[in-house]
């Protein structure tokens, strides 16, 4: 774990204090000769040099590096847990709080986050990118920047997303309903079935009516409960009784969910319905 107070432009004492978590993914990511020119993560300080805009920032930046910074392939319940601990720590002392993360398991943990984080009432806004900071042509620098403002972002003293999104491109998506449907365009991320939550253009447009109201009485409470005995069964044409069988009998299994076809079809076959 490292800690890191950006310079930044904020009046002293700063009246918005922002939490940046790093976790690694392809945002803050160097070409390595070592490894025959392959991508591994780099030092975030090495990434603030690539990004001179957020010494212009008014707000106090603070960057805790976890450790180890992963691919989000890597990412695991413990993780998790890890991420919301120093939420929960912090949570007094800052507005809002960003996460960079890969974006192959982002949607996950950003779900996972929004039951681990119960009562949130500050905006805990997760990005990454497509392309490296250190590239010429990238998107990690607007989704950083738009996240940290976003995260900042308040009307009378209250902030305007209190609640675990995705910030992507070109849309605010609210955490635990957002899917990776792209892994070569900028626009990664969408929801299938809630509104954006807010749109990113020359302005960003709010979408209020679909955003978790601010509300006061709500206290964050960290629930650490994370059950790992559990198993997805994807339906496919042709599934077998024998890999069905065998899934089903993990040792310690507590539960499976069920990937099914349209609105919750499976195969009707005695053997399935059995198992
Ligand atoms: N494999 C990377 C990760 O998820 C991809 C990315 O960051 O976009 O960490």
């Amino acid at each position: 774990m490292k800690v890191i107070q950006i310079d930044t432009a904020t009046p002293n004492p700063p009246e918005q204090a922002i939490l940046i978590i790093y976790t690694g993914g392809t945002i803050g990511m160097v070409k390595d000769p070592k490894i025959g020119g392959g991508f591994v993560p780099f030092d975030f300080e090495q990434i603030l040099e690539k990004i001179p805009e957020l010494h212009h920032f008014d707000m106090q930046l603070t960057l805790y590096s976890l450790e180890p910074l992963i691919d989000s392939s890597d990412i695991t319940p413990e993780y998790w847990l890890r991420i919301s601990q120093v939420i929960q720590e912090h949570y007094a002392q800052y507005d809002g709080f960003v996460i960079l993360h890969g974006t192959d398991t982002m949607a996950y943990s950003a779900s996972a986050l929004s039951f681990l984080l119960e009562g949130l009432n500050k905006p805990v806004i997760l990005t990454g990118a497509q392309l490296p900071i250190g590239t010429v042509r990238n998107d990690a620098r607007t989704n950083l920047l738009t996240s940290i403002e976003i995260a900042a972002a308040k009307k009378d003293g209250k902030p305007l997303v209190p609640e675990v999104c995705i910030c992507f491109h070109d849309l605010l998506l609210r955490g635990n309903r957002a899917k990776k449907l792209e892994s070569a365009h900028f626009d990664a991320f969408q929801s299938e079935n809630y509104p954006a939550l807010a749109t990113i253009g020359t302005h960003i447009e709010y979408n209020f009516s679909a955003i978790l109201p601010y509300n006061s009485a709500r206290q964050l409470q960290l629930q650490p409960v994370m059950e790992s005995n559990v198993a997805i069964l994807k339906m496919f044409p042709g599934i077998s009784a024998k890999v069905v069988k065998n899934l089903l009998s993990t040792e310690g299994l507590k539960g499976v969910v069920l990937e099914t076809y349209g609105s919750g079809n499976a195969p009707t076959v005695p053997w399935f319905i059995e198992l």
